[in-house]
């Protein structure tokens, strides 16, 4: 093979980290390195509960794959199948075209989706917590929901705005919830009247919350999450979700217009276009990472079943950026022996552990089977975040947030995104829409006659 084809799908953890691993061993010119992703950033996903909370700037966890890579040809848009017999995968471009894209050696990393439940209302009404844009929309909602809230005279709507609840008791439900509870605080500085009604729900069918984190540290997480006020309920999942309300399975319907949808993924569909076993969707591949029978094709991160060689109790490593980034320095290493027709190695790692940052100075950590609380897993979580965000400028970019938020407290302006509508200075002219509908001061004195009568006279 004169110049072999190494493309890559996906820009995540496994994705970029295969590309840096592969820059570095490959010497310029020796093969053509392509990237598919829909987006020209890494996401660091473990510090989007910051985002959320507007601790962190959305910018500071995307790490620009141009300032990563320097080999790396983009070839932007999503992929949409993966034709093993010609080598091929199809690409749906950003303009919506379909195009050919040849390999002779492939690194699947696609991750994975919110998985979606057969619960009524649940997809049209639900708030994701996984991508950049859902982080950013859900602050805006939330920060919304509370200004609404505050102007309305009516209970059962400020009831309902400022109730929130979120689905999942793994590290991004509890992360989610805690920070966004305390921008609920800091916004409540604004609103004295709603203090008393605002309510955080943590729900999960399962009995206890960040099993990883073994049963004292569990137990450690709960009471640190009911102290600062959130309600957290367990063996309990959601049956239905309206507009305006969500029925729990024990029977109990919640007022509530915001709910947060963190249990579970489900990997990319991506992965079945192989025609290859899957175990639950992630694609299964051998301990070297490629596909078995297809030595030419591997998969890595959130969307591959990756035998576990180091822990006899489970199966399959399990999905997360820990484990995609070190899948990733051995399928590059692989990629390059099987080029080379030299065996290829056979992925082990031993976990690490897990940092869970509650916001404020709450966090907690297990680390090498460590268990830390109050500072010392704060600076230990803060500390592996510094570490393993990829980017220099990055870093520095979240360390000045962290410092910036130290010295002057929160920032509580909501940016509009969740506003109805195409968000664009073209369409923001709703006066001349009013008056376009003939609206006029007797339209006015109608909806305040509405008011006085449901109200009474202020
Ligand atoms: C809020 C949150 C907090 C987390 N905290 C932690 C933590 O503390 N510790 C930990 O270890 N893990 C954590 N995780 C899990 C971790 O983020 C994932 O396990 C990790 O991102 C998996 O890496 P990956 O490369 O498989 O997928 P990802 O990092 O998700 O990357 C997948 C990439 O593929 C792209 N892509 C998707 N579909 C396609 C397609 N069809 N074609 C081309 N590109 C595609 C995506 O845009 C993305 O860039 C957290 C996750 C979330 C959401």
């Amino acid at each position: 093979m004169s110049r072999p084809r190494i493309v890559v799908v996906g820009a995540g953890f496994g994705g970029l980290h295969t590309l840096r691993h592969l820059e570095r061993r490959i010497p310029n010119g020796a093969a053509d390195i392509a990237l598919i992703a829909p987006n020209d950033y890494m996401l660091y996903s473990p510090l989007l509960p910051q985002v959320a909370s507007g601790l962190l700037t959305p910018q500071s966890v995307a790490m620009s794959v141009h300032r990563l890579t320097r080999k790396t040809r983009l070839v932007p848009g999503h992929a949409v199948g993966v034709d093993t017999r010609d080598r091929t995968v199809v690409v749906r471009r950003p303009t919506g075209e379909l195009a050919p894209c040849r390999y002779d050696r492939l690194v699947l990393a696609p991750g994975a989706l919110t998985r979606e439940f057969d619960i009524p209302g649940l997809t049209q009404h639900a708030y994701g917590a996984k991508t950049l844009a859902e982080a950013v929309l859900l602050r805006d909602h939330v920060l919304a929901q509370l200004e609404l809230a505050n102007d309305s005279r009516d209970p059962v709507e400020r009831e309902e705005r400022c109730r929130f609840i979120v689905v999942g008791g793994g590290y991004t439900g509890v992360e989610t919830a805690a920070s966004l509870m305390r921008l609920c605080e800091e916004a409540a500085k604004r609103y004295p009247e709603l203090r008393s009604v605002i309510r955080w729900h943590l729900v999960d069918i399962a009995p206890k919350v960040l099993p990883e984190l073994g049963d004292r540290l569990g137990r450690k997480a709960l009471d640190l999450l009911r102290g600062l006020g959130i309600e957290v309920k367990l063996k309990v999942s959601v049956r239905e979700v309206t507009a305006d309300k969500v029925v729990l399975t024990d029977g109990r319907a919640l007022p509530c217009r915001t709910l947060i949808w963190t249990a579970g993924v489900s990997p990319s569909p991506l992965m079945e276009t192989l025609g290859k076993p899957t175990q639950r969707g992630r694609l299964e591949v051998g301990a070297d990472l490629a596909v078995p029978g297809q030595p030419d094709v591997f998969a890595i991160g959130d969307a591959a079943a990756v035998p576990n060689l180091s822990h006899a109790d489970s199966a399959y490593c399990p999905p997360t950026a820990q484990y995609a980034t070190r899948q990733a320095a051995t399928v590059a290493q692989n990629v390059v022996n099987s080029v080379l027709g030299r065996p290829l190695k056979e992925f082990r790692h031993k976990d690490m552990g897990l940092v869970v940052d509650l916001s404020g100075k709450d966090a907690l950590a297990r680390i090498m089977q460590f268990d830390l609380s109050g500072l010392p897993a704060l600076a230990a979580t803060r500390g592996y975040h510094m570490l393993s965000v990829p980017s220099p400028t990055a870093r520095a970019r979240i360390a000045a947030n962290w410092g910036i938020r130290a010295f002057t407290g929160g920032e509580v302006s909501r940016m509009g995104f969740a506003d109805e509508g195409r968000p664009s200075s073209f369409v923001a002219n709703e006066t001349v829409d009013y008056l376009d509908q003939k609206a006029s001061r007797t339209e006015g004195a109608r909806l305040l006659d509405n008011e006085r009568e449901r109200y009474g006279e202020d």
